[in-house]
């Protein structure tokens, strides 16, 4: 058996009064994350991170951001390209670990149904899946809450 671990890293600005979505779920705040697509950084981050385990590039080169069919798109769509892609190669996945640095919103109340959606789109299940959320102590872009960041780290097994 071959395991692999890729890694992956998102930035979107906020912009009042766009839904803010992440992980698949569209979250209450003043400000959404603008973007070509839906802007879901979660999601964003996640699909990096399954192609670079793979060694198959970047979200940029399957869903290029000039290409107008991923305007506004539902970034689950994304997702579920990587994991047919990994499939196309005999891999499956291992689990999913992802952190959203933010100031605000608070993201407690909504990592359990970020949890759910991701899971799905990935085609895994919850327990496979982790979403956490901490704030940059005020500092930076991000303390000033300019917009946010993600980290995440795909294994996945063949
Ligand atoms: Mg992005």
């Amino acid at each position: 058996m071959s395991t692999r671990t890729g890694i992956g890293y998102d930035s979107h600005r906020f912009t009042a009064d766009i839904p803010l979505r992440l992980g698949g779920v569209t979250i209450p705040h003043t400000h959404g994350l603008q973007g070509h697509s839906d802007g879901d950084a979660v999601l964003h981050a996640i699909t990096d991170a399954l192609l670079g385990a793979a060694a198959l590039g970047d979200i940029g080169g399957f869903f290029p951001d000039t290409d107008d069919r991923w305007k506004g798109a539902n970034s689950v769509t994304f997702v579920r390209g990587a994991v047919e892609a990994l499939n196309g190669l005999k891999f499956s996945i291992v689990n999913v670990d992802v952190t959203v640095i933010t100031e605000q919103p608070k993201l407690a109340p909504h990592i359990e149904a970020m949890c759910a959606q991701t899971a799905a789109a990935l085609g895994i299940p919850m327990e496979r899946v982790s979403i956490k959320a901490k704030t940059n102590e005020g500092m930076g872009w991000i303390g000033r809450g300019e917009g946010l960041a993600t980290i995440a780290v795909a294994t996945i097994s063949a």
